[in-house]
């Protein structure tokens, strides 16, 4: 039975949510000497939320790490990029407009200074997400800006998580878990409090999906209310609810998620029924390279390949995607080519020596080196052999087929798919890669793709652990021949309130 409300007065100001963004506002409340009471409807052990599991990749504009490589970023150039990704042009985008502005002249000012301050440190080598290709003015990072945090999402995580206990031994923050908020308390139009259900203790691990049994119910009051829950990528039916279908299509029937079912969006559907304003729901960002985890956490658990450029990227019957639909060029852009076309998934046809450059999986998880902030093992991105993460999905993936030749390579991804979809022709499919491997025989050519990655591997990083040398994919010295089937995945934000993801993640 649910036990009686209390009203106590709680704090100066509640934070909803004890993800990143709550940890933050918390810190920084609690630095200016206000009491802060912090509510999540997770357990302790989820501490952080979501940027626990992240890459932890930060936007930064012409930083030391970036001109150390002879990268010359400005203020002016993030700009322009940012404005060919977020295309504002509605009303409701006044107040986006202004914080992309902000946040700008923060990323090209004081926010590594203050994160430098509060113990962070970043890998040497810049990451390139969302490189664009298509053109000047058309989406895309016009240089490598995904700055790596020494120790991934945890990384991030620690100097927040570490000022607000610290906080909370004085006094000043007290943390209710377990607390789901289901309503705001609104007087004369001022909102002043929460209230909702204690839902029963949890001791699942962290990140997978926790009971929902409630045990009782609460309410509290404050000066101020800060709605920190995040997205709505865990809550497939939120997603689809808001599905832009003129712009992507019907919604795809298979979706995977990269995000933990807390991510669940219902605050966000409470906050609005009672007033709030929610723009932009349709603006939706998922990727376009999800791998089921063959180790999951939370159900349905998809990870994501940070792709660099020189896998073939096919449709489900093997014909190449056309240009400038290219691995980790624009993902929205090849979002709407996927889903507008109706492809149930796609494919990435590649090889050894290509896996071994170009595969990157995103999360803490799946960098134990950048993450244990282990130097020895982080040395051998720059070796031979395949990372351990992706050496385990070629082992266990449900998505991956790995084969000696061509016509095995075929007979596997059609085993695997089954008959319910469309087969990968053999003939096409040789034709596509013999088309491309004639193109890599000279410095130049005709291949726009390849184009992309001669011209990314003038940037020492992406020479040294992120694009191979340009070789037949056929090639057996470079073997065995590799398949991995691509599934869309639910990210956890609307593309519109993305802003450090505009150095993609
Ligand atoms: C695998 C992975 C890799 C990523 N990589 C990167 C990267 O490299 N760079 C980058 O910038 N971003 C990355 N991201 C995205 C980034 O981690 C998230 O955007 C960010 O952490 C979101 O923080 P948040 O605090 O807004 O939300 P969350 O972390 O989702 O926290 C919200 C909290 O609110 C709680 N909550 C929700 N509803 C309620 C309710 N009704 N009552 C009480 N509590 C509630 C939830 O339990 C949760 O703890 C990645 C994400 C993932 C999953």
């Amino acid at each position: 039975m649910p036990t009686p409300a209390s009203s106590e007065p709680s704090a100066d100001a509640i934070v909803v949510g004890a993800g990143l963004a709550g940890l933050v506002a918390a810190a920084e409340l609690a630095d200016a000497g206000r009491r802060v009471l912090v509510l999540d409807q997770e357990g302790e052990q989820n501490l952080g939320g979501q940027a626990h599991w992240s890459f932890g990749g930060l936007f930064f504009v012409d930083s030391p790490e970036q001109r150390r490589l002879g990268i010359r970023d400005s203020r002016e150039l993030a700009g322009r990029d940012w404005q060919t990704a977020a295309a504002f042009d509605r009303p409701e985008d006044f107040w986006p407009r202004r914080w992309a502005d902000a946040y700008l002249d923060f990323a090209a000012g004081e926010k590594r200074a203050w994160l430098h301050s509060l113990g962070m440190r970043w890998f040497p080598m810049v990451g390139w997400a969302e490189r664009g290709g298509a053109g000047a003015g058309l989406p895309g990072n016009s240089v490598p800006r995904f700055h790596i945090t020494w120790g991934t999402g945890p990384g991030v995580v620690e100097p927040f998580a570490r000022r607000v206990r610290e906080h909370e031994r004085a006094g000043r923050v007290r943390f209710l878990f377990r607390h789901r908020v289901r309503r705001l308390i609104v007087t004369n139009g001022v909102v002043h409090g929460v209230s909702g259900d204690i839902l029963e203790p949890s001791d699942v691990g962290r990140g997978e999906a926790s009971s929902r049994v409630i045990v009782g119910d609460f309410e509290r009051t404050g000066g101020a209310v800060i709605v920190t829950s995040g997205g709505i990528g865990g809550n497939h039916a939120l997603v689809r609810r808001y599905w832009p279908t003129d712009r992507l299509g019907p919604a795809p029937e298979t979706m995977l998620s990269g995000v933990p079912q807390h991510v669940d969006g219902l605050l966000q559907q409470q906050v609005a029924a009672q007033g709030g304003r929610v723009i932009n729901p349709d603006r939706m960002w998922h990727y376009t390279e999800g791998l089921r985890n063959w180790n999951p956490v939370w159900p349905n658990h998809a990870i994501r390949v940070l792709p660099g450029p020189s896998s073939l990227w096919l449709d489900p019957s093997g014909r190449r995607l056309p240009f400038p639909h290219i691995p980790g060029g624009s993902t929205l852009d090849t979002l709407a080519h996927i889903t507008g076309h109706g492809y149930p998934y796609t494919w990435f046809v590649l090889n050894r020596k290509i896996i071994k450059k170009e595969f990157t999986l995103s999360g803490s998880e799946q960098n134990l080196d950048l993450t244990g902030r282990d130097l020895r093992l982080v040395a051998r991105r720059a070796g031979p052999a395949v990372s351990p993460s992706v050496q385990a999905f070629m082992d266990h993936g449900a998505d991956f087929v790995v084969r000696d030749n061509l016509p095995d390579l075929v007979r596997g991804m059609n085993e695997l798919t089954g008959e319910r979809h469309a087969t990968v022709d053999y003939a096409v499919l040789e034709r596509e890669i013999l088309d491309r491997d004639l193109q890599v025989h000279n410095a130049a050519g005709k291949d726009a793709q390849l184009a992309v990655a001669r011209s990314a591997r003038a940037v020492p990083s992406e020479r040294l652990i992120r694009v191979a040398k340009p070789a037949p994919i056929l090639d057996p010295a470079d073997g065995p021949l590799i398949a991995v089937r691509l599934n869309i995945l639910t990210a956890s934000r609307s593309a519109a309130s993305k802003p450090t993801c505009k150095a993609g993640c």
